[in-house]
């Protein structure tokens, strides 16, 4: 499902002599991840995931190398390709003055769904991932576990074929950490291909089908 060949980003930044240098963020990575596989990117800060993350999801162009979704390379078909993925980022960007619910409308109408099949997508998205009984309480409310299932939701919205994870359980206590795991369980069980990248050796042993090392 997902096929990365040769992966390299390089940055243009200034160095001590404040000369112009190149400075290597991704050195050439290659995978391959499987329909459905939860796939874990683990490493120490710096390592390049949060970079990979972002070649892989559009948000920078790569120095070289490429990416395929489904044996289509993604240079020159990013516009098509945004359909296949969701993304779950590490930080809680939702409109705080909104509830729950006008979140995901929001989102939906970004993706330009109908009203009927947004109405239906969110009431299954919110059942999905339980959080039927907040749908009308503000964002601000909600436990930082709630947040982060809101988040999920706001990512499969337009049905993404792969659902990329930054850092999901990060900060959250154990119990609530279990039943994130136990929701991307469920997602790749449904046929979502999960890539994800944690800090935690407990999540990438327990949750991950596989994992590499950064
Ligand atoms: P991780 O997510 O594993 O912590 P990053 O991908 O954020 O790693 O960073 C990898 C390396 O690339 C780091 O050395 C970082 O300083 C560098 N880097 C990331 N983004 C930029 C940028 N926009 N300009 C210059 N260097 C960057």
């Amino acid at each position: 499902m997902i096929r990365v060949e040769n992966l390299v980003k390089k940055f243009r930044h200034r160095n001590v002599q404040n000369k112009t240098a190149w400075k290597t963020a991704v050195d050439g990575i290659s995978l391959h991840i499987a329909k459905g596989e939860i796939f874990g990117l683990l490493g120490p800060n710096g390592a390049g995931k949060t970079t990979t993350i972002r070649m892989l999801t559009m948000l920078t162009q790569p120095t070289s190398g490429e990416i395929y979704y489904d044996g289509q390379p993604l240079s020159g078909h990013e516009a098509g390709m945004k359909r296949l993925i969701g993304v779950v980022p590490q930080n809680l960007n939702f409109d705080q003055d909104l509830t729950v619910g006008e979140n995901l409308e929001l989102h939906a109408r970004l993706y330009h769904m109908e009203r009927s099949e947004r109405e239906s997508r969110i009431a299954e998205l919110l059942q999905y991932v339980e959080l039927t009984d907040v749908t009308n309480d503000g964002v601000r409310q909600l436990s930082g576990g709630m947040k982060r299932r809101l988040l999920i939701a706001r990512a499969l919205i337009h049905r993404p074929r792969i659902l990329f994870l930054d850092e999901p359980t990060v900060a959250l206590d154990p119990q609530v950490r279990r039943r994130i795991w136990e929701l991307i369980r469920r997602m790749a069980k449904d046929g979502v291909t999960v890539l994800l990248t944690t800090h935690y050796i407990e999540e990438a042993e327990t949750l991950c089908d596989r994992v590499a090392i950064m």
